[in-house]
């Protein structure tokens, strides 16, 4: 028998957009619910760390926070299934607000999947869970602002950083640098990590080609050299978490879940704040997260007040989107045997002889692993121009017995 809940805005992702969309919501709503798969809330940014004023009040509010709680599936609207350890948990809604975030990006080389590569966000998580660092030579690389905040954080914890490589031309990343001096509490925030990382090189228009035991090979200029290094710290910016909005039939515009100017989706009812509409950082997804909170709660007048400040940031996201764009020279990097698909060991070879994302998963298996294309998919895309555009329920692995009564 699996549980069920009810109530009248349900929020799924406990991020900066999810908090602030649940705790404007209760202002008014009769119940609402925010259900994250994290132990607490705070979402990429602020998981585990000290409280926040956004977290702090959401726990003083009467929002009910459902945390190691996993939302898989839609088994008929207006209900959601989330999986609760191994416990299948109905949550039935009036109105939905997803705020599910962004991953990393993960783009193939060879030596990407040894075990002293590991995802900027990935190594940095895992560090703030208690991984010792200090003392390891870490290098950080791939691409965006995320590289500097994760390279700050490691060394605060004692990592000597040798090196940041953006791959980003020099003159993208001095651009990107005049849009963030235009903005007091974007520049401070620049100006402290560049304290934190004072020493270290930043090197643009660098990445690696190459990881193996104790090195990175990396290229620069036309030039290739060996840099030693515990571990490589890698990420190629983030990818929209829209797997559960797409399940709910929302329709998506360049791989973002498309939006009116109120948050709201294609699918009535249902709203999408933070990341998976764009990446844009915790700022704008917070004023999002508002915005879709008054929406979702007949509050149009609150809402378009805050209209001019998503302004400013979605012109920020633009960008940082056009700043820290992948150059094509990351697409060759990968060899026929260099694995793509790590869940299902395919390699690049085999995934390259077929045209369409359905063959490659029918004929090789890629996509069908545990993480269901949320690594491979997006490294496809940029390396065959093929997006891992299916869906299907459920959107994470959950034990079959969950899944019994409901899909
Ligand atoms: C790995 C990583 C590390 C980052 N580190 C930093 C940093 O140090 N500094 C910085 O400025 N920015 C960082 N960012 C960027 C930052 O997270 C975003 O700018 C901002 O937090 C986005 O807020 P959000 O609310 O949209 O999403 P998130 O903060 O990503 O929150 C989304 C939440 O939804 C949960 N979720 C998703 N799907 C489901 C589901 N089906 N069921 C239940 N829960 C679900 C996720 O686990 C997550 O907790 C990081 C991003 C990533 C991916």
């Amino acid at each position: 028998m699996k549980d069920s809940l009810a109530f009248e805005i349900v929020v799924v992702g406990a991020g900066p957009a999810g908090l602030a969309a649940a705790c404007t919501a209760s202002e008014r709503a009769r119940s609402v619910a925010i259900v994250d798969d994290n132990p607490a809330p705070g979402g990429q940014i602020w998981r585990g760390e000290a409280r926040t004023p956004w977290i702090e009040r959401a726990r003083s509010s009467p929002v009910q926070l459902l945390t190691e709680t996993q939302v898989v599936a839609s088994p008929g609207e207006p209900a959601l299934l989330a999986a609760r350890g191994d416990r299948p948990v109905e949550i039935r809604y009036e109105k939905l607000i997803l705020a599910t975030g962004a991953r990393e990006r993960f783009l193939p080389f060879p030596g990407w999947t040894r075990p002293n590569v590991l995802g900027a966000g990935g190594l940095q998580a895992l560090v703030k869970g208690g991984m010792p660092i200090a003392g390891k030579r870490v290098i950080v690389a791939g691409s965006g602002p995320l590289l500097l905040a994760v390279a700050a954080y490691l060394r605060r914890q004692g990592a000597k950083i040798a090196m940041v490589a953006e791959q980003a031309s020099r003159g993208a990343v001095l651009k990107f640098a005049r849009t963030v001096a235009r903005s007091p509490s974007k520049l401070m925030q620049t100006l402290g990590l560049m304290r934190d990382l004072a020493g270290v090189p930043y090197r643009t228009g660098c990445w690696p080609v190459e990881a193996a035991q104790g090195e990175v090979k990396f290229r620069r200029g036309g030039r290739t050299w060996s840099e030693p290094c515990d571990y490589l710290a890698c990420g190629f910016g983030l990818v929209p978490n829209t797997e559960l909005a797409a399940l709910l039939g929302c329709t998506s515009q360049d791989g973002f879940v498309a939006v009116d100017s109120r948050q709201q989706t294609t699918q009535p009812g249902v709203y999408c704040a933070g990341e998976p509409t764009g990446i844009g950082g915790a700022g704008l997804a917070i004023v999002e997260g508002r915005i879709a909170g008054y929406s979702a709660t007949g509050r149009p007048d609150e809402a378009r007040r805050l209209f001019a400040e998503r302004d400013r940031g979605n012109r920020f996201r633009i960008k940082l989107q056009e700043a820290f764009r992948l150059r094509p020279e990351l697409a060759a990097l990968a060899r026929p045997e260099t694995i793509v698909c790590r869940c299902e060991d395919v390699s690049f070879g085999r995934i390259a002889e077929h045209r369409g994302w359905q063959a490659i998963k029918m004929q090789t298996r890629c996509g069908m692993g545990p993480c269901q294309a949320r690594i491979c998919g997006p490294a496809v895309d940029f390396l065959l121009g093929i997006p891992a555009d299916s869906v299907r329920p459920p959107i994470f692995p959950v034990p079959a017995g969950l899944l019994a009564e409901d899909l």
